[in-house]
């Protein structure tokens, strides 16, 4: 059977699933999108996803042509098109069809996509023995110029430093802000254990306040650890006795090494183990938030 996919109020082959060369998606990367995942068929967090979504076309001065609940149910309507019932959805929605020029006031209708696909995740190894990263020179987005909250099209940001991660031969890197701060992952949000406290980088670090990494804080305060959202440096990553990474698709995944040094004793720690526990059981309640 063809993916489908929902594209203009429709879902069609995915072959058939087309926009057009002058939207401004494509030659501005001027639109938004979310990862979003469902597990046995219930999509994890949905609402959270869709208000970051609207959150962030309203922060692009781009009015998305259809309700919030109407998102919803064409998100469902997607999924069970497709017969997933462990998907990664991808919505994205763009400027539309325009001119030639950044105008976006010459741009015809906001197009909205909805692709369900099967979920490709990392090697089961990188859970159990957790992952190496480096620290990259490309800075974080200064939030000033363009907030890194705002999940928009245009990720060469983040995408210049999984290159440069890459060619140190590792599969996600860490980013600065322009304060020399930790900031996030090209596509994760990085917490550490020190002490017995769970520490990650706050919002105004100039970070994407990803999902994941609200409901990792909000299952370790429901146990009474003690997570602070605080500005942290290269230092507290190198002498952190833990360090893991959250992320829609990555979900928790544990970090032994940044920067060819070893975090903590070099293993997935007692803490991350326990937050991955507890997060894979979370996706599995099958709650709708
Ligand atoms: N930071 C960046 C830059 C990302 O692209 C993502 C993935 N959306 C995350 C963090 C993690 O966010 P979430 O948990 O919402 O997937």
């Amino acid at each position: 059977m063809a993916l489908k996919v929902h594209i203009a109020g429709k879902l069609v082959d995915k072959d058939d699933a087309r926009i057009s060369v002058f939207d401004h998606g494509l030659l501005y990367g001027d639109g938004v999108f979310e990862g979003i995942r469902s597990y046995r068929g219930t999509v994890f967090r949905l609402e959270s996803h869709l208000r970051r979504l609207y959150e962030s076309a309203k922060a692009i001065c781009l009015e998305i042509p259809m309700t919030i609940e109407a998102m919803a149910d064409a998100v469902y309507e997607t999924l069970r098109a497709n017969q997933i019932q462990d998907a990664y959805i991808r919505l994205v929605v763009t400027r539309g069809s325009g001119t030639l020029g950044l105008d976006p006031n010459r741009c015809g209708h906001p197009q909205v996509i909805i692709i369900a696909d099967r979920i490709s995740l990392y090697p089961a190894e990188f859970y159990d023995k957790g992952l190496e990263i480096v620290t990259v020179s490309t800075i974080r987005n200064h939030s000033a110029a363009l907030s890194p909250r705002i999940k928009s099209l245009n990720y060469l940001n983040n995408i210049l430093a999984k290159i440069e991660g890459l060619k140190a031969g590792c599969v996600e890197a860490l980013m600065l802000n322009s304060k020399g701060e930790v900031a996030e992952c090209t596509g994760d949000n990085i917490f550490l254990v020190s002490r017995g406290r769970l520490l990650t980088p706050p919002i105004d670090a100039g970070i994407l306040d990803g999902i994941t990494r609200q409901v990792v804080i909000d299952l370790a305060r429901e146990v009474d650890w003690t997570v602070l959202e605080i500005p942290l440096t290269k230092h507290d990553v190198y002498i952190a006795d833990e360090c893991f990474l959250t992320g829609t698709a990555a979900e928790v995944i544990p970090v032994v090494k940044v920067d060819n040094r070893t975090i903590g004793e070099g293993v997935p720690g007692p803490h991350t183990r326990e937050l991955m526990d507890r997060f894979r059981q979370e996706t599995l309640s099958g709650s709708r938030e």
